[in-house]
């Protein structure tokens, strides 16, 4: 999500801050995989969800989180399970889901990174703008210091945005060997973003969707709405029994269902004459089901959606400044 966003979140972000970093717990989600859980502090930035699966050789790691926690998180699993990182795949470029990458391929230089091609246009355009954009934001009292604290972490990481790019860049759907584990990898182009990863594991029937799904709205920073509904039609083709969110918690088929038929009328809303806080409002019913027990959570729901159907897609004619198809 965008530096451009913060002032809004900031003011949705009533509770207090922590003092202390948050322990993160990784747990298991079908035999031999585990995610540890997205995350949206108060006056933090979020971390996506991080997938890891055991394959004959190692760990398959998806997606590595922002803040250094979640890489310490990742490294610690790794270690208890004496099992060597052999892969790492980025679902998507957004920072809340590749940041540990760096430190990561630091501890197990053999490991392989697999991620669409997208990231190359991102380092020159939306993260670049996005650590200018943000650099104002650092004076003294501007913001809340974590959040200084997440800017600087970001355009520090964008500035070593090099260090993101894939060994492996992946440019269709195929089934791969990942360290001797079979995973299907899907390329879903111009969705969340240009290049959108995302991965079908048949032995256990796990789908892990990175920001193809996202609560509590969906995340359409650098969205191409049409390639994005797309994409969860292809999701909803596949015989996956739990599906793993970018942001959110693991998802039963039907609740899927109950996301994508969400999805597709908050774009249709957007598209129409209503106002946002209508198309706002309908979309947090429809999801209310999916939030869990935080009350706060519906209250982010409608203020994201109606900046999304705002200032996003109807700012851009239907899709975002990022989307440059359909
Ligand atoms: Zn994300």
């Amino acid at each position: 999500m965008r530096h451009a966003a913060l002032a809004m979140l900031f003011a949705l972000a009533a509770l207090p801050a922590f003092a202390q970093p948050p322990v993160e717990q990784v747990r298991p989600v079908a035999p031999g995989v585990w995610m540890i859980a997205s995350a949206f502090p108060p006056h933090r930035q979020p971390d996506g969800t991080t997938i890891i699966f055991r394959a004959p050789k190692g760990l398959v790691v998806m997606d590595t989180g922002r803040h250094p926690w979640r890489r310490r998180t990742i490294l610690d699993f790794a270690e208890a399970q004496r099992r060597p990182i052999v892969a790492i795949v980025n679902s998507h470029w957004h920072l809340d889901h590749v940041s540990g990458d760096p430190a990561l391929k630091a501890a197990y230089p053999k490991a392989r990174l697999y991620a669409s091609g997208a990231i190359d246009e991102a380092l020159t355009g939306f993260l670049a703008k996005s650590a200018a954009d943000a650099a104002p934001y650092l004076a003294p009292g501007k913001l809340p210091p974590e959040t200084q604290e997440d800017i600087r972490g970001d355009i520090a990481t964008t500035a070593n945005g090099a260090a993101l790019k894939p060994d492996i860049v992946i440019e269709g759907s195929s089934l791969r060997d990942l360290g001797g584990l079979s995973l299907q990898v899907n390329l879903a182009r111009d969705a969340a973003t240009a290049g959108d990863v995302w991965l079908y594991d048949p032995k256990t029937r796990v789908a892990a969707v990175g920001d193809l799904v996202t609560l509590p709205a969906p995340f359409l920073d650098t969205a191409c709405p049409k390639g994005w509904a797309a994409a969860l039609d292809q999701v909803a083709a596949t015989p996956f029994t739990t599906l793993i969110p970018g942001h959110g918690a693991p998802m039963s088929r039907a609740q899927f269902d109950l996301y994508r038929t969400a999805f597709n009328e908050v774009v249709a809303c957007a598209a129409s004459s209503r106002d946002k806080a209508e198309c706002a409002a309908a979309w947090t019913k429809a999801v209310t089901p999916l939030l869990g027990e935080d009350p706060a959570l519906a209250k982010r729901a409608q203020g994201m959606t109606e900046y999304y159907v705002a200032d996003v897609l109807r700012a851009h004619g239907g899709k975002s400044a990022y989307c440059t198809t359909g």
